[in-house]
């Protein structure tokens, strides 16, 4: 692609950090997007625009300068007091939208006062955009934290193509009317040339949503995996781009001797047993309480796996400063301490619980040893960790278990085993049924996986992105 690209998000790619010495560092980050963007970004100088997420002392601007030499494109900071970040981020997007998109309106909490700072966050990110873009860039704005700037960037004169992709679910229309603020919010989508969503479900609901809430958006045409859609004298299309992991990346890293290494040692401390794998950011949406029940549930049933078989997770802390967050946390160490006290024998743990994050050839060599990955969230918009576990089963032996309300079900339903994540019963005799898999068909089911996420990866992802925005 010729045109450069604008990349927003709520935090720039970067890791900032002190040496010993006390010298400032600033490394590229890691994570899916910015696994996605970076080849674009340096084929076309892009600048990506973003909150640094690092202390005040930091001589940012410097710092930022490094990263540009280095890397080949540049960065623009927004920074944000505490008190936005505390209203914005904690607040508004993820106390009112992360719930309420994840379908979880019992989490949500409705705050006039977090909505207006959300406005003006995204109106500063808008502000930001609006200084170092040019008018023929392609701006991207990603996820729910920044759904309001492209409005904003419209209202300060910037006519560019401008495109969102949303990362996470988009709810029914029954539930987006629960938010007092519904109208401003999806009057302020449709400024977007593109709106990109993981699954079709999302893609129908906003879709449904946009035409029944608002007067006078009207379906033009509906394509294999885009609608058209009028809005007045303006048309621009939502689609779905289920967004994937690299592959080749991934599959090459787990075969590396580092990786094999630190897998062998990993699965020595469980001897002989199968490895059931859960690896979550700390999250009411990701399922684990009843994966644990699912767990014990299985145990009770199946007398057969007793010492056989050990579910390790790995919880990683997330948004510990939002009180739904530290409750599920204590309730997981109390969730796990009354399975162990009930089932432990010996030398047997049925239950290990993590609460911490790995490092990368930690997480490769937990993918590659682990026999069985267990992945029930209630609601995801598509769970990478699903994918990164399939390109790491090197020796095609894993098996996935899936929860139906992953969007990664959309490409991996096939050749994984489904679970609902709220069916205890269904989900112990899934384990069961993964647990006693013979290797002929683990070995066919994974092989098909993995071809499927090679084929559609995350290189994929951006091209067909952008290429409907042309
Ligand atoms: N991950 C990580 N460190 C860890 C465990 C996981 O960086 O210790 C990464 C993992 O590789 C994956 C991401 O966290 O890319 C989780 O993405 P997913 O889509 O599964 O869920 P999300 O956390 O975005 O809701």
């Amino acid at each position: 692609m010729k045109q450069r690209m604008v990349v927003i998000s709520n935090r720039l790619p970067i890791v900032v950090s002190q040496d010993d010495h006390g010298e400032w560092q600033i490394n590229p980050g890691s994570g899916g997007l910015v696994t996605a963007m970076t080849p674009v970004m340096k084929a076309n100088q892009g600048v990506w625009v973003g909150w640094p997420g690092c202390d005040e002392d930091a001589p940012i601007g410097r710092l930022l300068d490094t990263f540009a030499e280095k890397e080949g494109y540049s960065l623009a900071a927004v920074p944000l007091s505490e008190e936005e970040v505390e209203k914005y981020y904690f607040g508004f997007s993820n106390e009112t939208l992360w719930p309420l998109f994840h379908d979880m309106l019992g989490n949500c909490h409705f705050n006039r006062d977090h909505f207006e700072a959300y406005k003006k966050v995204n109106r500063k990110f808008a502000e930001r955009t609006a200084e170092v873009s040019l008018p023929d860039d392609f701006i991207w704005v990603h996820d729910y934290q920044l759904a309001m700037t492209g409005w904003n960037l419209r209202q300060l004169g910037q006519w560019q193509r401008l495109a969102f992709f949303l990362h996470i679910p988009f709810p029914e229309t029954d539930l987006f009317r629960r938010l007092p603020w519904k109208n401003e919010l999806l009057l302020s989508l449709l400024a977007y040339d593109l709106i990109g969503f993981q699954t079709l479900r999302d893609h129908r609901n906003f879709v449904r949503c946009a035409t029944s809430l608002v007067p006078g958006v009207k379906i033009v045409s509906r394509h294999r995996n885009y609608t058209i859609l009028r809005h007045g004298e303006r048309t621009f299309r939502a689609g779905h781009f289920p967004i994937s992991i690299d592959f080749e990346d991934f599959s090459a890293r787990a075969k590396t001797k580092e990786v094999a290494d630190a897998a062998w040692y990993l699965h020595e401390n469980f001897e002989e047993r199968q490895i059931i794998l859960g690896i979550d950011r700390l999250d009411y949406t990701k399922g684990i309480p009843e994966r644990f029940l699912a767990f014990e549930r299985a145990l009770e049933k199946y007398p057969e796996m007793e010492g056989k078989v050990s579910l390790l997770q790995v919880v990683v802390p997330s948004r510990t400063m939002v009180p739904d967050y530290m409750d599920l946390k204590a309730y997981l160490e109390q969730l796990a301490g009354h399975i162990n006290g009930r089932f432990s024998m010996h030398s047997w743990v049925p239950l290990r619980f993590h609460y911490r994050s790995l490092d990368p050839v930690q997480l490769l060599a937990h993918y590659r040893s682990a026999e069985i990955a267990l992945i029930t969230p209630l609601r995801d918009g598509m769970n990478l960790v699903a994918k990164e576990y399939c390109a790491c089963s090197v020796d095609n032996l894993g098996v996935l278990i899936l929860s139906e309300f992953a969007g990664a079900v959309d490409q991996l339903g096939k050749h994984a085993l489904l679970v609902n994540p709220y069916d205890v019963e269904t989900t112990a005799d899934t384990i069961f049924k993964a647990f006693i898999m013979p290797e002929g068909e683990r070995r066919r089911r994974m092989t098909l996986l993995r071809s499927q996420i090679k084929r559609f990866d995350v290189h994929q992802w951006t091209k067909s992105f952008i290429s409907k925005l042309k």
